[in-house]
């Protein structure tokens, strides 16, 4: 056993009948009933020692009978609380209790949590049921309880290696990091950070309108080695950041990938989608659904502002992004504070309907990556209200005709923004009431946002809590099946959402090419265009477009109604950028630009050196930055 894990037990003799990790917490399980209800104040005392969570649980054996215990919560839980599903996790022994009033299940100050706790000896967890159903998550939940035994001891694992080697002395050791992709452009975002004791690679993404090669990260180098990658931390579930990590466990990857919760649920779902795109376009997928299970239990989930090691001398905490559902900035403090980078990711530094804006305030920052998606001096993005008055009377205008209005866009981010913009203009009339077609995965991505109101902006999770759920407004019709779009194509004046943003595969394509050569329909091209994509062309000028049909290729005619609105960006832009720089506190000494156009990113990092006096760098792929 780890000397800090025989250190604890010592302290508590004859108490605890096995002591785990969990992670970077430590778990103690115990087969005294009157320890285990009121050990409290003793697990404190160690915790103030050793400044680690450590968790106190009931060993399995003296855990009361599943059965008898559902009937104790219901007895303990008001019924008002809406219990929709009670789990158990019998090899840690947790109870997962998910209720559509979660609140009321943990009480005053935790008074009924803690009644749960006294009566049955389980551990309780509390977990708020989604709105609206979604399949994804009950796999995943599937997939992280069928096995539970394995994911003990996986967890336990990870802990091991965090701890061997674990100090709390500042290192003096060297820090650098290498771009394996997303340098100097927008796609397959993933840089490989190391130190004296850690390779940890940030994010693995895949570049979607690439082909070749190119889609991928760079990992064919001597000092990338699969089998001694610690640990993956994801930003957020978008493919150019998430899209290639069920490929990394295909390729005998073995370790913890860090994330928060929603992130796990829409990667899953983008990456088995991604799967069925590969089916329909004729090519092989890269990696199967088991490879997708495999990366589920093989998550660590973390809050924002949940402090954690991930190896001996890296500890990372996440903060908002404002970017999309479960976006995160990853903190990561290396070697006891001796550097501190933030890797911001994809972010906003400006509040949207759907989030609230980008944290710029960190306990300590030398370092720090920032985006250029909108980076160029010409990229000052309009106002919103603009943005969103133009998009609603070009709409207003296309149905007004009897014209159908197609929105590609990403399932997640942007989609959700409009979404509820349409929502509250047919809410109060500035919209006609027409249906707005929801495309297959875009809806999934909606259930997923209703499970997480925490991690939404405060308005709208307001409204979720006066039980003024706009995802499940009636305006939004579900179309799950070619024979629903085939009605929806048939049908009257509409609006239709859906993937892929840059034309390139998916639903999108399918209603484009239906209504393409009507001049009274209408495109809104409102995401990155990819160079090179469909989307992207359009976007340039061009009215004759090819796209690829079962592994053929068709040409269009685009005779309907063309036109870009990309002023409510999940993105900041340029003046967000900077504004984030200015306002951010502490000042950095170095900004790493990556996740842009060349000449974008180094326009970028010219005004934020011009405006800041730090040192900016754009560095390209397979670049190597010390920074410390
Ligand atoms: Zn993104
Ligand atoms: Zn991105």
């Amino acid at each position: 056993m780890l000397e800090i894990l025989k250190n604890i037990t010592d302290r508590l003799p004859g108490l605890v009948s096995e002591a785990n990790f969990e992670g970077a917490n430590i778990v103690l399980y115990t087969k005294n009933e009157n320890f285990f209800v009121e050990g409290e104040t003793r697990i404190k005392n160690i915790v103030n020692d050793i400044k680690k969570r450590i968790e106190l649980r009931a060993d399995t054996k003296i855990l009361i009978d599943k059965e008898i215990v559902e009937k104790k919560i219901k007895e303990i839980v008001p019924e008002e609380a809406e219990i929709t599903d009670i789990l158990f996790d019998l090899h840690r022994s947790i109870v997962t209790i998910e209720a559509k009033k979660p609140g009321l299940v943990i009480g005053k100050q935790g008074s009924i949590l803690d009644e749960i706790k006294r009566q049955t000896l389980w551990a309780p967890q509390v977990q708020r049921s989604a709105a609206i159903k979604s399949k994804i998550t009950d796999n995943i939940r599937s997939v992280l309880y069928a096995k539970n035994r394995d994911r003990r001891k996986f967890l336990h694992e990870v802990g091991e290696k965090i701890y061997s080697g674990w100090t709390q002395e500042k290192s003096t050791g060297w820090a650098r990091l290498t771009v394996l992709g997303g340098g100097r452009q927008v796609g397959r975002s993933c840089f490989l950070l190391q130190t004296e004791n850690s390779k940890i690679l940030l994010d693995c993404g895949i570049d979607v309108a690439s082909s070749g090669e190119d889609k991928f990260p760079v990992f064919n180098i001597p000092e990338f080695d699969i089998s001694q990658i610690d640990a993956v931390i994801l930003s957020h579930a978008h493919l150019d950041h998430s899209g290639l990590l069920p490929y990394l466990y295909k390729m005998g990857y073995k370790g913890p990938t860090y994330m928060t919760a929603p992130t796990r649920d829409i990667s899953s779902l983008l990456a088995m989608d991604f799967i069925g795109v590969s089916y329909k376009q004729a090519s092989a997928p890269l990696f199967s659904s088991t490879d997708v299970s495999e990366m589920v239990k093989k998550t660590i989930c973390l809050n924002y502002g949940e402090v954690t090691d991930v190896t001996p001398d890296v500890r990372i905490t996440l903060y908002n992004a404002g970017h999309v559902l479960g976006s995160a900035q990853v903190h990561i403090n290396i070697g006891n504070g001796s550097h501190n980078f933030v890797y911001s990711g994809d972010m906003k530094y400006g509040k949207t309907r759907l989030l609230d804006q980008a944290v710029n305030k960190f306990p300590r920052v030398e370092s720090i990556q920032i985006e250029s998606t909108y980076g160029g001096k010409n990229d000052v993005l309009p106002s919103r209200k603009d943005t969103e008055e133009k998009f609603l009377s070009m709409v207003k205008e296309t149905i007004e005709k009897g014209g159908k209005v197609l929105l590609p866009e990403l399932g997640l981010g942007h989609a959700q923004e409009t979404l509820l913009r349409v929502e509250e203009a047919i809410r109060t009339g500035e919209l006609p009431n027409v249906p707005m077609y929801v495309d297959g995965m875009i809806w999934d991505i909606n259930a997923i946002h209703t499970a997480y109101p925490d991690f939404l902006s405060s308005n709208i999770r307001n409204q979720i809590f006066q039980d003024n759920n706009p995802f499940t407004s009636t305006v939004f019709k579900r179309v799950g099946s070619p024979h629903e779009r085939k009605e929806v194509i048939e049908g009257g004046p509409c609006i239709v959402i859906a993937t892929s943003g840059m034309l390139v595969g998916g639903a999108s394509v399918e209603y484009m090419k239906h209504f393409a050569e009507n001049e009274n329909n209408l495109l809104i091209l409102s995401c990155y265009q990819g160079p090179g994509s469909v989307g992207r062309q359009l976007q340039e000028g061009a009215r004759k477009i090819t796209i690829e049909e079962e592994g053929t290729t068709k040409t269009l005619d685009v005779n309907m109604r063309v036109e870009l609105v990309n002023g409510l960006s999940p993105h900041s832009g340029r003046n967000e950028l900077m504004n984030y720089v200015r306002n951010m506190n502490p000042r950095p000494k170095r900004i790493i630009v990556n996740h842009g156009e060349v000449s974008k990113s180094l326009d970028l990092a010219s005004s934020l050196y011009k405006a800041n006096r730090v040192e900016t760098t754009v560095p390209r792929g397979l670049e190597t930055l010390r920074l410390r």
